[in-house]
């Protein structure tokens, strides 16, 4: 789960990390009165949506209006706001569709001496949380990664413990920091790597973190992901989730307790179990096709998900053909066929369906699909339905 940078800010304070004071506003009016509340010279208007670049990103409907603008005065504030409000961001993470601005935050201005790079990871090859850091702040770390990986210093968080005053100690010092930036981030980094556990996040990125004039570091950026998985465990996180970055068909496979992962391509898939969702997915590329989504109906689902899925699926008007495949285990192939048989004739299948299955109850599934009469194309195994599904879009 994803949540906004002044959400993000909120909750880093409380934890004792250090970030700029600022005010979050939803009219322009309220941006001027926030730039003013705030009492600088300088601040910074920026937009909340799920996804960075903001700072380089453009507004569709305002090509000169970037994402993030410093300001100098109420005024200034005003009229940037009012040609960010309601429009469509374009970054380089938000796809071109863009999306729209919908929240402001007002910060205040900072003095920057350095601009780094921090993010918090769950790393794989030290088996648990690690934090990276690196002297080229404000770039994206892939890139970094790509060109210059020996800038990126790296340290394991025990996840107990949570990161050693001597391990902040000797990346302040790796960094380059001096006299009280040192001492700022012997603080800093302990306590942001704390948030990153109590918290149960997946990601925690502070891009730039910055250290000010005054040798205090400071996170300008803070962009958080908390484990889905975990959420149980922090009720009031639910407050914080903003449906309206999410995928709608997202959201209702959520609620119908399927796995459902909206993608590109035209080829609609039904699967039960994540591997053979994989794998389904990974034949149909393997044949020329492009899924149009990811759905795992899961172990044991019931007619009234199997349907659900089977909406969600046809919803999508990129969807120009159904591969099902099932592998019945604990799911049976008649329930699957049942389900199937009354999403065709509740729901329509405008589009040609080809159905592969396997396992618990086979014969009396493809029996009942059979004698439905309907127009479904079967198939003997994973490889000849990849085919078959790909072959309908070519026909
Ligand atoms: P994004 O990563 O989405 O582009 P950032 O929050 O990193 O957004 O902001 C982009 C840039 O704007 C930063 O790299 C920094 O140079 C500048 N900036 C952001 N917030 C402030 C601030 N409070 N004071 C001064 N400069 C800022
Ligand atoms: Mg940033």
């Amino acid at each position: 789960m994803k949540i906004h940078e002044y959400q993000a800010k909120e909750l880093l304070a409380k934890a004792g990390v250090a970030v700029p004071r600022g005010i979050v506003a939803k009219t322009p009016e309220e941006a001027a009165e926030a730039f003013t509340k705030l009492g600088g010279s300088l601040a910074v208007v920026k937009s909340q949506i799920h996804a960075g670049g903001r700072g380089k990103g453009r507004f569709k409907e305002e090509p000169e209006q970037a994402g993030v603008v410093l300001v100098k005065s109420a005024e200034e504030a005003k009229e940037n706001a009012a040609r960010m409000l309601g429009n469509t961001l374009v970054t380089i993470q938000t796809g071109e569709e863009g999306k729209t601005v919908s929240t402001l935050f007002v910060e205040e201005g900072l003095n920057i001496a350095r601009e780094l790079y921090l993010g918090v990871v769950v790393d794989r090859e030290m088996g648990g949380a690690a934090l990276m850091l690196s002297t080229e702040g404000g770039m994206e770390i892939e890139e970094v990664a790509e060109h210059s990986p020996e800038k990126i210093l790296k340290a394991p968080i025990d996840a107990g413990y949570g990161l050693h005053t001597f391990q902040a100690t000797k990346l302040a010092f790796e960094l380059g920091l001096e006299g009280p930036a040192i001492r700022s981030a012997q603080k800093f980094l302990p306590k942001l790597c704390r948030f990153f556990l109590d918290n149960d996040c997946s990601m925690a990125e502070i891009n730039p973190l910055v250290v000010t004039g005054d040798g205090e570091l400071v996170a300008l950026d803070a962009k958080v992901t908390f484990d889905d998985n975990a959420l149980f465990r922090h009720k009031n996180f639910e407050e914080l989730r903003d449906l309206s970055e999410e995928e709608p068909a997202e959201i209702e496979a959520d609620e119908a307790g399927l796995s459902y992962v909206k993608l590109d391509g035209n080829i609609g898939c039904l699967v039960n179990g994540a591997g053979l969702a994989m794998s389904t997915m990974d034949l149909i590329q393997f044949h020329g096709g492009e899924p149009a989504n990811f759905l795992d109906v899961g172990g044991g689902a019931n007619v009234d998900q199997v349907t659900e899925a089977f909406r969600i699926i046809l919803a999508d008007a990129n969807v120009k053909a159904v591969l099902v495949n099932i592998f019945g285990g604990i799911m049976k192939c008649d329930t699957i066929v049942e389900a199937l048989l009354s999403a065709y004739d509740n729901i329509g299948f405008s589009v040609p369906l080809v159905v592969r299955l396997e396992g618990t109850n086979v014969e009396k599934a493809r029996e009942m699909l059979e004698s439905s009469g309907k127009n479904i194309i079967t198939a003997v195994d994973l490889t000849d339905a990849a085919e078959k599904v790909v072959g309908t879009l070519s026909a």
